[in-house]
């Protein structure tokens, strides 16, 4: 069957405006994606990342280096995107998302600086009940254009903790005290931690913590979006 019969038969809409898609577009049309808040320049995209991560944990320096794509709106067209990557099962959109992280961060450091992708874990419950991990699909789209391995064994997260939602900064750190384990001896050097939002990075601190803890030499952080204060 030839990809324009294909399509006429089984179109595929927008997940963002319900548009029709065009074949050369994938879960999102190109309207829509041009409408997402994003970065124009990756060196400074990481200085914003760095600095409010940092505004929220007293200058801490937690991470060597920190990149971001995307600006996060409540009730913008990327919120509804992520929404249906995260809940919707549209998990092809993260691996599309992940590689253009990838690019956007091969553009910017030597390969040799990273030894592998760290997605931040769900817990398990989590992971049942949503069947994937959001942040290993962008990751494994970033393993694409980055040629580096995707390190699921290296983090877990064991105690079950209440969703961030609503929790004050303070709150969400003790909240997530204890919450990751690094299981193996062996722990790779430099170690490329990847999440979807960074809100006001109480989960990836403590998953860079933990990480350093279990041995990393340097934790870098790779986030699709930073949310913006609102
Ligand atoms: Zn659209």
């Amino acid at each position: 069957m030839s990809d324009r019969l294909f399509h006429f038969l089984f179109p595929e809409v927008c997940i963002v405006c319900g548009k029709l898609l065009m074949p050369f577009e994938n879960g999102c049309c190109t309207a829509c994606r041009n409408s997402f808040e994003a970065f124009s320049d990756c060196v400074e995209a990481g200085a914003v990342l760095m600095h409010s991560i940092e505004s929220h944990f007293k200058g801490n320096c937690f991470f060597e280096r920190a990149f971001c794509r995307y600006v996060f709106h409540r009730q913008s067209p990327l919120q509804k995107a992520l929404h249906a990557m995260k809940y919707e099962g549209m998990y092809d959109l993260g691996v599309l998302f992940g590689r253009e992280l990838g690019a956007w961060i091969s553009d910017a450091v030597p390969p040799e600086s990273i030894d592998c992708l760290v997605p931040v874990p769900l817990h398990r419950l989590k992971h049942i009940e949503r069947s994937f991990n959001q942040a290993e699909k962008i990751a494994l789209g970033m393993a694409e254009t980055l040629q580096k391995p995707v390190r699921t064994d290296l983090l877990l997260r064991g105690r079950f903790t209440v969703s961030q939602t609503g929790l004050h900064v303070r709150a969400r750190r003790r909240n997530l005290d204890g919450a990751f384990q690094t299981p193996l001896p062996d722990m790779p050097g430099r170690i490329l931690l990847v999440d979807d939002v960074v809100t006001t990075g109480a989960t990836v601190v403590a998953a860079a913590e933990a990480l350093k803890r279990g041995g990393a030499a340097s934790v870098s952080v790779a986030a699709l979006a930073l949310a913006a204060k609102e």
